[in-house]
């Protein structure tokens, strides 16, 4: 059903009728409460997370907004340039609900296109820069992207995409005295926030349910799904953030956590909020991190386990001392025991997060109870490992059996699909109507998840009932790995599946079968492999033999998941 209040039209469940039917059907909208109390201008804003650097901007002018090796902004220059940026796309063409794409990493462009290119009322799409070129050329073409902004040290990858393409975007170059690489378009990021009016009156969204970003995720298909985030959602998100993670007025917060993965979870907008510092790092070493917690004493960072992995384990030459502690938020996949105790020793306390590109990053979190304080180290750890209870800014996260959409009994041992509910979970996927349906029905997000829930509420994950692999925290589509190896004239059937791995977390395994007659190696299918697909995806294993089929022919995946888990480690 659904229900008119102020500001249009809600959906709320289309199968039942609800608690908040009946209740609403008690509360006519003609009473005293609703008649003469209009919504206005004085009364009613969309939400947005641009309201936050204008804040921020006018109460902490000249607090550092970022830092990047030797160059820093206050936030009154932070702003001036986001506004130019603004208004250059604007000159240039770019209207509201335009697309402008990303292939950065994280500098200050990175962080201002999160501000610039929604002030322009455009949408940003940000992309993985570890992506090959040919789905680089695919998002492109499928968001339609204007403009894209991409640093010269990705020209060769970039290139090769933007040759491919029929209606290339305008490319801007920022250029990274760091990695120069080569230019690829006409203009300079520097010269193009020359052009803008730094004066320039950011376009606000008209309806908080305006899109602001959208982030491909690799999904289940071989082809990337476009997911679309509003305003709204990135607001709350953002605002969830900082109430979550428990991160307080002017946090130094250490950007390990790649923007163009969810915004960097919404912090991009989250650490502008507490009116906090950016310390921007091109690439994630352990010597460059250890050096920016110790110089600019970080508070907060985020990172999938790998990041904190490499943190704890770096070898001596690149470790500093530092007398703060420090916040990690990891998400991505659960973090190690090991890890958590090693980072405490550190000086690194670590919060377990849980969420996809879907919901805007975290939805989940395994928040601290006091009384685990009392507990083991190797306890304390357990209870870390789990995914935890829902943010505050969401409506809903439940186990759910997937076929009846009845809760599971909160044992510990009953396993359902985590389903999810709320403000911060994304509009959709772009020009994707069926994906977009079967994700939202019976009017929760169905992750694809498999949990049980424990007698305390907190959610622990179990396995996936999706296809794909988390290597690195990145995820892996396992039916693009099976397309490429089906590009090799020997390979006759190919089934991918995630294999435990110490370093990487999962890491795609091969079972494939060959045609008759043939003979290839492992190596050889990894290096076909390497010239389809970006690094991070090709797999680190490849077994030969029959694959197991069910009477229908269906491939079992979960027969060779199975072998690949007990493959030695
Ligand atoms: P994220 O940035 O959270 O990795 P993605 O959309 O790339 O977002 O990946 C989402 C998937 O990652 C989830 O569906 C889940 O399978 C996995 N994942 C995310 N967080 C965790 C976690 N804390 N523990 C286990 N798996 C996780």
């Amino acid at each position: 059903m659904t229900w008119s209040g102020m500001g249009g039209t809600f959906f709320i469940d289309a199968t039942k009728e609800t608690e908040a039917d009946v209740r609403w059907a008690g509360h006519p909208q003609d009473n005293a409460y609703e008649v003469g109390l209009e919504q206005c201008a004085a009364n009613y804003a969309p939400l947005t997370p641009l309201s936050f650097l204008e804040r921020t901007a006018d109460a902490f002018p000249d607090r550092l907004a970022w830092v990047y090796v030797a160059e820093t902004a206050n936030y009154s220059q932070f702003r001036e340039r986001c506004r130019r940026l603004a208004s250059a796309l604007a000159k240039r063409g770019v209207k509201p609900g335009d697309t402008v794409a990303a292939m950065l990493p994280n500098t200050p462009p990175m962080l201002e296109a999160h501000y610039g290119v929604p002030m322009a009322g455009a949408v940003l799409n940000s992309i993985n820069v570890r992506l090959e070129a040919q789905t680089i050329a695919y998002i492109l073409d499928h968001g339609e992207a204007k403009v894209l902004l991409t640093d010269s040290g990705f020209a060769p990858t970039v290139q090769q995409a933007l040759s491919t393409l029929e209606n290339p975007p305008c490319v801007i170059d920022v250029v990274d005295l760091a990695e120069p690489g080569e230019r690829l378009g006409e203009i300079t990021y520097d010269g193009l926030l020359a052009e803008g009016d730094p004066s320039f009156e950011p376009l606000y969204p008209a309806d908080e349910w305006q899109a602001i970003g959208l982030n491909y995720t690799s999904g289940t298909t071989g082809h990337p799904k476009g997911v679309v985030v509003h305003h709204r959602g990135a607001h709350l998100n953002a605002v969830g953030q900082a109430l979550a993670c428990e991160m307080p007025l002017h946090p130094v917060y250490l950007w390990t956590l790649p923007m163009f993965h969810c915004n960097g979870w919404t912090f991009t907008w989250g650490v502008t909020l507490q009116a906090g510092t950016h310390i921007c790092l091109r690439r994630v070493e352990p010597g460059p991190i250890y050096e920016a917690i110790a110089d600019h004493g970080v508070t907060h960072m985020c990172g999938a386990p790998i990041v904190m992995n490499m943190i704890a384990n770096a070898p001596d030459e690149a470790r500093r001392s530092f007398a703060q502690r420090v916040r990690a938020m990891t998400g991505g996949a659960a973090p190690p025991a090991a890890v958590l105790q090693r980072m405490a020793e550190l000086g690194i306390d670590m919060m377990h997060l849980y969420g996809l590109t879907e919901c805007y990053g975290p939805a989940s979190v395994c928040a601290w109870q006091d009384e685990w304080r009392v507990l083991s180290a190797d306890d304390i750890a357990t209870k870390q490992a789990r995914q935890g209870v829902s943010y505050p800014t969401l409506e809903g996260l439940d186990v759910f059996d997937p076929e009846s959409m009845t809760p599971i009994q909160r044992n510990g041992i009953e396993i359902g699909e985590i389903m999810l509910r709320g403000n911060t979970v994304m509009k959709g996927y772009l020009k994707n109507p069926e994906a977009t349906e079967e994700a939202f029905k019976s009017g929760w997000y169905h992750t694809g998840d498999l949990a049980v829930i424990h007698d305390d509420g907190y959610a622990e994950i179990k396995d996936r009932s999706k296809d794909i692999i988390i290597s690195g925290g990145e995820n892996i589509s396992s039916i693009e790995v099976e397309g490429a190896l089906y590009r090799h004239a020997s390979v006759l059937e190919a089934a991918v599946v995630a294999r435990p791995d110490k370093t990487w977390g999962e890491s795609p395994c091969a079972f494939v079968t060959l045609k008759d007659g043939e003979h290839v190696t492992a190596e050889d299918l990894m290096a076909h492999c390497r010239t389809l697909l970006a690094g991070f995806k090709i797999p680190r294993t490849v077994l030969f033999g029959p694959l197991p089929k069910t009477s229908t022919g269906k491939i079992q995946k979960h027969i060779l998941r199975d072998k690949a888990k007990a493959l030695p480690s």
